[in-house]
């Protein structure tokens, strides 16, 4: 089914710029001047450095892919950082990108006395995987920030980059990268785990061809990327240590079994072919399971809070998320269908949680989607069942109205309407929808739940 009257009604929406920047200001360096640094003739030390070009710049190395003018913008430790940045990226594979300060204002940094300053920017490439916005042929570009030391010894001279500082720990600042890549999916470990990458990789690449294959059937819009990027590690030290720090997704919560972790987008800055979006994209983090079968079926699960993930676009900057239960609900249903029958063109594909029906907790169900803490907080057992049931209300769309009416619907509360069962379509004729009200949705999901499980 075609989608694009609906879709360009949602887009709309998700087309505001977010003033991510605005949040965070350049800082000084503050108080290291040392006796080096007066030893030196001070008249002569500009007080700001102008870095509007240096980053304009970086930018312009990055996006074209030149990796020797990028890296002699920086010197010392910094480099070293730089050229593993620079390493991981190309070991994924990118084609665009972006590099700057995280406001314009913040392109005149403050020096200290020894000429140097501090500044914060958002750094990220567009990987080739990543998503391209249909109608513009925008690319998204997930972003992680990074502090950086720049120094400059006179008003004339250079500016240089002496320091870099990773504020977000994403897996490619902290090593080498090994990547294992397949026709819609690449799997990165740092190298002491590279056999894991690798043994991974089919299952990751059947997930990755489930989920695109299913949304381009029935909600062709939403999948606007060509595959998956995700970092993998047995070790739960290392990946309690990848995305944790620094700015965080308001609501978001790492699955134990996985997470997809949406990342910031470029917020505003012109930076030509690039997408103005809060979200830039996602990238996966997942330790192996138990089975092959469950490697994919949780990773199905993972891809599709990847496809949702661009439109969570008020996450970093606002206190309203994506409810849980729609994020959860959706990647289960998704998930079920899998368990169900692996094969995304199978004629009949029923939503079917047998399991609910014997389960002790079902009693607990009171006609209402699971909260947060019923989704996160309890035991495993608790939340697995509220994980079913939160799945069930797109189980219930799909069966009364269609696959694609429960898809949409999820996205509708998604891009901002934290109000349950809002968005499902009544009628769209003539270019003007009307929908359902709630809670005509919520009372007849509420019933058809009790007489299913
Ligand atoms: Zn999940």
């Amino acid at each position: 089914m075609i989608r694009t009257a609906r879709s360009g009604r949602v887009r709309t929406r998700i087309a505001i710029a977010v003033a991510l920047a605005a949040a965070i200001t350049a800082t000084s360096t503050g108080c290291s001047s040392s006796t080096k640094a007066s030893s030196k003739p001070t008249a002569s030390r500009p007080t700001a450095a102008a870095t509007d070009t240096l980053f304009r710049g970086l930018t312009e190395d990055v996006a074209r892919a030149n990796r020797s003018a990028f890296l002699a913008k920086f010197t010392g430790s910094a480099k070293v950082s730089a050229t593993r940045w620079w390493q991981n990226m190309a070991a994924l594979g990118f084609s665009n990108g972006v590099f700057y300060p995280d406001s314009a204002i913040s392109a005149h940094v403050p020096l200290n006395s020894a000429g140097n300053g501090t500044v914060r920017v958002w750094a990220g490439t567009h990987d080739t995987l990543d998503p391209v916005d249909p109608d513009s042929g925008k690319v998204y570009v997930p972003l992680t920030s990074y502090q950086l030391t720049v120094h400059q010894d006179s008003e004339s001279g250079p500016v240089a980059i002496t320091g870099w500082k990773p504020l977000m720990n994403a897996p490619w600042d902290l090593s080498a990268l090994y990547v294992a890549k397949r026709a819609h999916v690449k799997i990165a470990a740092y190298p002491d785990e590279r056999h894991l990458a690798d043994s991974v990789a089919a299952d990751a690449e059947k997930a990755a061809e489930y989920d695109l294959r299913m949304f381009k059937k029935f909600d062709s819009y939403d999948v606007q990327q060509a595959g998956f990027v995700m970092f993998v590690s047995n070790n739960s030290t290392r990946r309690a240590s990848w995305f944790r720090t620094g700015p965080q997704p308001k609501g978001w919560v790492a699955d134990p079994a996985g997470y997809a972790k949406p990342l910031p987008g470029n917020p505003g800055t012109l930076v030509s072919g690039v997408t103005t979006n809060g979200i830039g994209g996602a990238r996966v983090v997942f330790h192996s399971q138990r089975s092959s079968h469950e490697n994919t079926a949780v990773l199905v699960h993972e891809f599709v809070h990847t496809i949702f993930a661009r439109d969570t676009i008020w996450s970093y900057t606002d206190d309203k998320p994506a409810p849980a239960w729609t994020a959860e609900g959706v990647a289960r249903f998704v998930e079920a269908f899998y368990r169900n029958n692996p094969d995304p063109d199978a004629d009949n594909m029923a939503f079917n949680f047998n399991e609910m029906r014997k389960n002790p907790l079902r009693s607990r169900f009171a006609g209402r989607p699971p909260t947060d803490a019923q989704l996160y907080n309890g035991s495993g057992a608790e939340g697995s069942f509220w994980y079913d049931v939160a799945g069930s209300v797109y189980g219930y769309l799909a069966e009364t109205y269609s696959i694609s009416d429960a898809l949409y619907a999820a996205r509708i509360a998604y891009t901002g309407n934290s109000t349950p069962f809002t968005g499902v379509v009544k009628s769209d004729k003539g270019g003007s929808m009307t929908f359902y009200a709630p809670a005509q949705i919520q009372q007849a999901w509420s019933k058809w739940y009790r007489q299913s499980y």
